[in-house]
């Protein structure tokens, strides 16, 4: 058995029957090929948006494809390739150095540049499909093949990668347009307010600034086991928000480009009262009800427990399904 107690955010003491690490399409394709990956198999990356619920019976794969190299390059823009295994902070550190716009609200997010591309990961007004241009991929049979950003099927959250139909497609590279002409996405929680501590904005300036807002409001996986936001925003069509607004009157809610509207499912959970409240070593955090924290020895059926409960209390309060954000594996 292997100890997967360091591969995921949430601090969970499970252990998978195998670990195995490929560091090139290479090495994947010849484990391919000698049969070395056998089923039931699961493709992780940092593990910061996943729970385990119990130890994973099967093989437990990772990439550890490093780089990050220049395709094309022009005065107004730069495509880069990045490997999966490369940790998204560092490459988002990277862009920054360079003067590469684009990825810099994005800043801290934990996780791999290949699960990216998997769950579209967004912060601030971005997400990362605004800046895909291709995934490239290798599935079980060892077949390439690369999806441009189209056909990726990018929403809120999700892509086509995410489908259980494509648990057995591994992303191996993602390749990246960034602008090297200024521009700020800056219209997005505290930004502005954070700016005015600093004499003039530039890249390296809003890096930090989204990295403060996020140590400030986030709790460190390193001290306090979590995988950020646990549920996602629910988005309801208007009429919904229009009849919840005769009951709450103050209740937010972002509007979306089709007429529906999405509502903060964090500002529910504390609406029922759970900010800050335990259940058994699960717990909401008391800084942001959208994360639920492992207080410490505590196991995915007991995240699960709490996860439950929460959801059973929005459902009551507000008649809305709110669904988790992570990953739950089952093994
Ligand atoms: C403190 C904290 C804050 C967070 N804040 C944000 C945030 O602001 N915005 C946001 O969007 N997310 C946020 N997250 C969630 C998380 O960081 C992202 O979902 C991230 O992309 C997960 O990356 P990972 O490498 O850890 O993937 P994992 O959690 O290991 O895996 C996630 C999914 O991707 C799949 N996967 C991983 N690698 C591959 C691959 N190479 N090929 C195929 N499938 C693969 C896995 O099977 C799984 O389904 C936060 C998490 C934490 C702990």
């Amino acid at each position: 058995m292997y100890s997967l107690l360091s591969h995921n955010t949430f601090g969970i003491d499970v252990s998978a029957e195998r670990f195995q690490e490929y560091a090139s399409v290479e090495e994947l394709k010849t484990l391919i090929a000698q049969g070395a990956l056998t089923t039931p198999f699961l493709h992780i990356g940092g593990g910061s948006n996943l729970l385990f619920a119990k130890d994973y019976d099967g093989l437990v794969l990772h990439s550890r494809i490093e780089g990050i190299e220049v395709m094309e390059e022009d005065d107004r823009s730069v495509s880069v390739r990045v490997g999966a295994g490369v940790v998204w902070d560092d490459f988002v550190g990277y862009c920054v150095e360079h003067g590469w716009y684009g990825t810099e609200n994005l800043s801290l997010i934990p996780g791999e540049v290949g699960a990216s591309a998997v769950q579209n990961i967004g912060a601030y007004g971005v997400e990362v499909k605004d800046l895909i241009i291709s995934v490239e991929t290798v599935n079980i049979h060892g077949e390439e093949r690369v999806y441009a950003v189209e056909e990726c099927g990018y929403a809120y959250r999700d892509s086509i990668f995410k489908r259980p139909e494509n648990k057995s497609v591994f992303v191996t590279y993602v390749c990246f347009r960034l602008s090297k002409e200024e521009h700020y996405t800056l219209d997005y929680g505290t930004i502005r307010q954070e700016l005015e501590k600093y004499p003039a904005l530039t890249l390296p300036v809003l890096r930090k600034v989204i990295i403060d807002i996020r140590e400030s409001k986030l709790p460190d996986p390193k001290v306090m086991g979590n995988a950020g936001s646990f549920f996602m925003n629910p988005i309801v069509p208007r009429e919904k928000l229009e009849a919840l607004q005769q009951e709450f009157p103050r209740i937010p809610f972002y509007e979306l480009n089709d007429g529906r509207v999405k509502i903060p499912a964090g500002w529910m959970i504390d609406q029922c009262g759970w900010k800050g409240k335990s259940l058994g070593p699960a717990a909401v955090h008391d800084k942001q009800a959208l994360v639920l924290v492992n207080r410490g020895g505590a196991k995915g059926s007991d995240i699960i427990a709490l996860s439950d409960a929460v959801r059973a209390s929005v459902r009551e309060k507000f008649g809305i399904d709110i669904h988790p954000e992570v990953n739950l594996v089952n093994g």
